[in-house]
């Protein structure tokens, strides 16, 4: 599976056309083309600076690609934790025109038709995951916190022990994040996460230390028995690529691009 980039009204993204042809549409943003900033820009994060209305007509763009609405779709409440949370169409418009009612929830999971699940990032490893099956989907925020939790492997779990999901089954998107290129960690953090996960994970450059998030992730999602032929990864670094919003390049101003899923079908 692999991920393509697409425009359409002219906003900028990137999908994975396995996941939209088995009945999903899945939209990881870009910071083009909206009503944020002074330049235009589609920006999904509620602390930069930003006004709400333009937030908020970013959202009904995007969400107008799915064939949806803004208080159809639900946003997740991130607090790098490992808290996965089953939302249904009575959760719409939280996190977007309502407070949510949830104290944290760094993934979401449904199995409405109508409901769209969205988590932002800027760096931060995006995971949208949708079983064609049993016709649920999920969406899954994995920082390194949430990468050295193993929020993913967890959600997989929940989703095989609470909705009776088959891993063999699902089909996973990995989008664009801080790239093993940029991502330089501690010797402390490098030798928790490859004694966690394998030193396949990390690598050593000029004496510097970098892990490989996305690596990470997938190790889990196949861990738990997803087939790695259904996993897509992004093999674009948010800090190296212009087009992406990325907090180490650009700080705390920076804008959040937002992964969302929906069902088609
Ligand atoms: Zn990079």
């Amino acid at each position: 599976m692999k991920f393509v980039f697409k425009k359409q009204n002219d906003i900028e993204y990137y999908t994975v056309p396995k996941l939209f042809e088995a009945g999903f549409y899945n939209i990881f943003t870009t910071r083009y083309h909206g009503h944020s900033f002074s330049e235009q820009e589609l920006n999904f994060g509620t602390n930069c600076g930003d006004l709400e209305e333009s937030i908020l007509q970013n959202y009904t763009d995007v969400l107008a690609l799915m064939d949806s609405t803004a208080d159809m779709a639900v946003k997740s409440k991130q607090t790098h934790s490992d808290i996965t949370l089953t939302v249904d169409t009575t959760y719409g418009g939280e996190g977007i025109l309502k407070e949510q009612r949830y104290p944290e929830a760094d993934g979401l999971i449904t199995t409405e038709k109508d409901l769209a699940i969205l988590i932002f990032f800027a760096d931060c490893v995006p995971v949208l995951i949708a079983d064609p099956v049993k016709k649920i989907s999920a969406a899954v925020h994995s920082g390194w916190k949430g990468t050295q939790k193993n929020i993913v492997g967890k959600a997989v779990e929940q989703l095989i022990n609470e909705h009776h999901c088959n891993p063999k089954d699902l089909l996973c998107a990995i989008g664009p994040s801080i790239g093993v290129c940029h991502f330089e960690v501690s010797k402390e953090l490098f030798d928790d996460m490859t004694n966690r996960y394998g030193n396949e994970i990390g690598e050593i450059r000029d004496g510097n230390f970098f892990l490989d998030l996305k690596k990470a992730v997938t190790l889990q999602l196949t861990a738990h028995g997803v087939a790695v032929e259904n996993i897509a990864v992004s093999d674009l670094c948010t800090v190296c690529e212009e087009n992406l919003y990325s907090f180490r390049r650009e700080g705390e101003k920076a804008g959040r691009m937002a992964a969302f899923i929906k069902r088609r079908v």
